[in-house]
């Protein structure tokens, strides 16, 4: 299971590389291990190898790859890359610390509400379908200042915009286009990149990637 720590280490050395041509350093890009539908030896490797901060899609399988692990380490980040449906918020703010896929007015009191109940602080980033396309998740471009404006006033900090862009066109344009509103919005975070393009999202600014393939090999199902 070395190979994982090879892959790793492979994927470090693009993301300096990246990095470097945007004027950043490799720490000014989390790398992300989404874990979802990974054997459990794949996730003990990655956590052999030293890694931390890993992603998942979906609440209940984070929980059972992560709950009784993620005490034993401080340095330990989860994070929610998939769809969070409202009935699942109290869980979602327990387990994970941040929640990439924020996208609809609903979801705000109701994740305002948990961290104050909680007493916990979860990063959280607004979904934007860049693509405008009907099956998938995420505010459009002309809903955004909507859905911050109602973050606002439920008090609910928004640290940045995540996006997933349409397999068949060319990234890099949703990519220009998600840090060009972080940029107008002034919002610290990008999250984008996965195993195929995060190269050239680094190389748009990109704060956060979210690699699975590339980090784990193909996945089990
Ligand atoms: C599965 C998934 C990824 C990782 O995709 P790979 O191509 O395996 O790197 C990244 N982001 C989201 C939102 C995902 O669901």
């Amino acid at each position: 299971m070395s190979e994982i720590s090879e892959n790793i280490n492979k994927i470090k050395e693009t993301i300096r590389e990246a990095a470097e041509m945007d004027g950043r350093a490799t720490k000014d890009v989390c790398l992300i291990a989404v874990s979802k539908r990974q054997t459990e030896a794949r996730l003990q490797a990655a956590l052999d190898a030293g890694h931390r901060v890993f992603g998942e899609n979906k609440v209940q399988e984070a929980e059972g790859h992560w709950q009784d692990k993620k005490a034993t380490f401080p340095e330990f980040e989860l994070h929610l890359i998939g769809s969070l449906q409202s009935n699942k918020v109290a869980q979602a703010v327990s387990l994970f610390d941040a929640i990439h896929t924020v996208d609809r007015e609903k979801l705000i009191p109701l994740l305002a509400e948990e961290m104050q109940k909680q007493q916990k602080k979860v990063t959280c980033f607004i979904q934007v379908n860049t693509g405008a396309e009907p099956q998938k998740s995420g505010v459009l471009v002309s809903d955004l200042p909507n859905l911050l404006q109602c973050a606002k006033e439920h008090g609910l900090e928004i640290s940045g915009l995540m996006c997933l862009p349409p397999k068949d066109e060319n990234p890099a344009m949703h990519f220009g286009l998600l840090r060009t509103l972080a940029d107008k919005y002034g919002l610290p975070c990008l999250s984008m990149g996965m195993s195929n393009d995060y190269e050239t999202a680094i190389r748009f600014g990109a704060t956060h990637i979210r690699v699975g393939t590339s980090l784990f090999g193909e996945r089990d199902i």
